[in-house]
């Protein structure tokens, strides 16, 4: 009870000083003092399963990480103005992982300011000013990407040179159709007196409903772009640092090397740092042209914090386990499929996996109710995921890359119960 009305309590100072623009999670918002490994724990003790959170994407409070933080914080800290060896060293460490074609990163604090920047590079670049992304994409909070993150659910103003196209589905031809909207997009800039700038896309679509499959699709789009003189920025805030399993980078499952790549989030396991890599021949060209300074971006403390995040993806082998556990986890999906109808698709790659719900099967309605009663559900069960979609009916499922087969069975069985409940509610 005390819990209750401290939360209560939390949750009134908050919308009054804080004010109304703001979302939190669950019908019960939840507050958490401390965070372990997949663990985040609440005022009481009482621990809750991570299923969601890529930020402290090596686990949360990672020692190494937070020793790193520490060290460097203790030592010195200021504005990015001056000469520093570790943020050098990061810079090196992080292109290492890298094809050879991108050679520089700029750093950032936010995955917007490195997608605003993305934008101010392919500007400059192509002389364009049309960027083509898909019809649920989250790009960031600044207004230039306002308008390219149509989840926030603005209209496009008149004369805007946005473009929105569907984002691709799953299964045979994905390639294809969607690379025919992209084309269909240039076709209709070029109508309009539109220079296209950059095709921005994430490389596994998240807002849009987890989309991945079959790797390599996102190719025959980006040849399209190319063609017509437009950049492609890889947005790697969600798929990138290990995720996906197979690899370091989404963009790298297609085959693919980007013009320009963003990425955040995960960076410094929960310390504001974020970067843009890019192909050197672009930043000559920005360099000639613009100059960028941010105050904080890649300060010394933030490139400790993300070399820090390398090391431990490295020595612990995270990829390694993003893809095992991601592979077990869908495994053990594809049992409660055989047995909740509500199920209609499992999609994914490593440890960034989406369950759709539909009533009546894969061309069904979507299940959107239903799945915000399920992450309600877990919620009340301490297990943490969220959904995505347009249509809000897909289960989300992201967990540190700490998440090992145990912490998949609790989650699945969770699931389970919260699934069965809910179809006793529905009788
Ligand atoms: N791109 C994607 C795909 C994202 O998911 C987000 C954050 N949700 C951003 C960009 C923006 O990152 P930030 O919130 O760090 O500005």
């Amino acid at each position: 009870a005390d819990e209750a009305a401290s939360t209560r309590n939390l949750i009134a100072r908050r919308n009054r000083l804080l004010g109304p623009a703001y979302r939190l999670f669950y019908e019960q918002p939840v507050q958490f003092v401390r965070g372990e490994g997949v663990w985040l724990y609440d005022a009481a003790g009482d621990r809750y399963l991570d299923a969601y959170n890529n930020v402290a994407s090596v686990g949360h409070c990672h020692p190494h990480v937070v020793q790193a933080i520490a060290r460097q914080a203790a030592a010195l800290n200021t504005h990015t103005r001056y000469l520093h060896e570790t943020v050098l060293d990061f810079a090196e460490r992080l292109l290492a992982t890298f094809p050879s074609e991108i050679g520089h990163v700029m750093f950032t604090c936010t995955g917007s300011e490195a997608n605003d920047l993305a934008l101010r590079v392919a500007r400059t670049c192509t002389g364009g000013t049309g960027f083509i992304v898909t019809a649920n994409a989250y790009h960031g909070v600044t207004s230039a990407l306002t308008e390219l993150s149509p989840s926030l659910g603005h209209p496009l103003q008149e004369g805007s040179h946005a473009r929105l196209i569907p984002a691709p589905g799953s299964g045979d031809g994905t390639g294809e159709v969607f690379a025919q909207h992209v084309s269909d997009a240039l076709d209709d800039m070029r109508y309009s007196g539109i220079r296209p700038a950059a095709l921005l896309v994430d490389t596994i679509f998240s807002s849009d409903g987890v989309f991945a499959d079959p790797p390599g699709f996102l190719r025959p789009a980006v040849e399209a772009a190319r063609a017509a003189g437009a950049l492609f920025i890889a947005d790697e805030v969600q798929p990138g640092f290990g995720r996906c399993g197979s690899h370091m980078w989404g963009f790298a499952r297609h085959g693919l090397v980007p013009d320009l790549v963003t990425m955040g989030k995960p960076m410094g396991n929960g310390h504001p740092v974020a970067g843009m890599a890019a192909r050197p021949e672009l930043l000559a060209e920005f360099g000639r042209r613009s100059r960028y300074f941010n105050t904080f971006g890649g300060n010394p403390v933030s490139a400790a914090a993300g070399i820090a995040v390398l090391d431990v993806i490295a020595s612990e082998g995270l990829m390694e386990n993003a893809q095992r556990t991601g592979a077990y986890l869908v495994e053990l999906l594809s049992e409660l499929q055989a047995r909740h109808e509500l199920i209609a698709e499992i999609r994914g790659a490593g440890l960034f996996v989406g369950v759709e719900l539909r009533h009546g099967g894969a061309m069904g309605t979507p299940a959107t109710t239903e799945a915000a009663r399920i992450v309600n559900l877990l919620r009340e069960r301490r297990v943490l995921i969220s959904s995505a979609g347009p249509h809000g009916n897909v289960l989300k499922i992201r967990p540190p890359l700490v998440f090992g087969k145990e912490h998949a069975d609790l989650l699945v069985d969770t699931l389970d119960q919260a699934l069965a409940e809910l179809s006793v509610a529905a009788e």
